[in-house]
């Protein structure tokens, strides 16, 4: 979200055995719940670093984590420095990028998300819970092949104006922008009350609607913003995260979140029915949300990993 805007046994048994995720190759591990690595992540970015506001020595320290994770997978990392300027003052971020390339095809998916949050809470929710899911799922896919490139684009300065999406897309040529199948952003994961994707109008929601028919497949209640808010319509949502940049370049998007479309002015900002919203405060933070809503915040992970990572496999069907 920008501007304006420790248990096992438990938690297992609510999930189905399509909850399970393969992680890594063929090796004689035990099989993880999909989601179990992205809360290591949200753990370490939460609680080992903390608040990583733009700009910020916190938010270079989170940088360099998702740089190192990144490397660790068969892929090529690069950083992407970028400055900007908000009231007056200078600041220097950067994105940090992941491509895992297919040498027959510059066609290509983009999934991003924001790592920096603002100061107050540890931005658990917003947005370490995206780059764990992420991160989670860039590892699942190291070694499939796909028909395509996958760039894992982890923004900074979200919190700023969009600055890190802002400066990746405009950085884009044409050919670029032409080959890009779709781009799909990921945004609060954690803390709302039910689990969202959205898309653009018409045909432009294809992503969107393939990921309901695979969360419909696999029983994960996924839905979509039901438009009770003419302002934003069914299936659609506002442009107040890294999505907007690269619709506005007239590539197909796909947004996942969790959040409570009925509640408040029913413009998806009133994440929760008991303690509404929780992004931008001091709450974000995985104590609160463990202690408010138990199991949720390992649920989502489950949820969102298993949807990415079947999404980014499926789509070659949609092509
Ligand atoms: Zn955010």
């Amino acid at each position: 979200m920008g501007m304006n805007k420790v248990k096992t046994a438990v938690v297992a048994g609510v999930f189905t055995a399509s909850a399970f995720l393969t992680v890594g190759s063929a090796s004689a591990a035990p099989k993880k719940f999909a989601g179990d690595l992205a809360y290591d992540h949200v753990v370490h970015l939460t609680e080992e670093i903390g608040p990583r506001v733009a700009g910020s020595k916190n938010e270079t320290i989170a940088r360099q984590y998702i740089l190192n994770e990144l490397e660790k997978l068969d892929l090529e990392v690069k950083e992407q420095k970028f400055n900007y300027t908000r009231r007056g003052v200078t600041s220097s971020s950067a994105n940090a990028i992941g491509v895992k390339d297919n040498p027959k095809t510059n066609k290509q998916i983009i999934v991003g998300a924001h790592y920096d949050s603002v100061s107050a809470g540890k931005g658990a929710d917003d947005n370490a819970s995206s780059v764990g899911v992420i991160l989670e799922t860039a590892k699942a896919l190291d070694k499939r092949n796909l028909p395509y490139d996958i760039k894992y684009v982890f923004f900074g300065a979200e919190e700023e104006g969009l600055q890190g999406s802002n400066y990746y897309a405009n950085n884009m040529t044409d050919e670029e922008i032409e080959n890009t199948i779709g781009m799909i952003n990921l945004d609060s994961l954690l803390a709302g009350d039910n689990i969202y994707v959205y898309g653009g109008a018409g045909e432009d929601g294809w992503i969107r609607d393939l990921a309901l028919k695979i969360a419909d497949q696999r029983k994960i209640p996924l839905q979509t913003n039901p438009g009770i808010n003419p302002k934003y319509p069914k299936g659609t949502t506002g442009d107040w995260s890294d999505h907007a940049p690269f619709k506005g370049k007239g590539i197909t998007i796909a947004y996942l979140e969790a959040t409570n479309w009925e509640l408040g002015d029913q413009d998806g900002y009133t994440q929760t029915e008991k303690h509404g919203g929780i992004w931008h405060t001091k709450n974000d933070n995985l104590e609160f949300l463990e202690k408010e809503f138990p199991g949720r915040t390992k649920e989502h992970l489950n949820q969102f990993t298993n949807i990415l990572t079947q999404l980014l496999t499926d789509i070659k069907k949609e092509l």
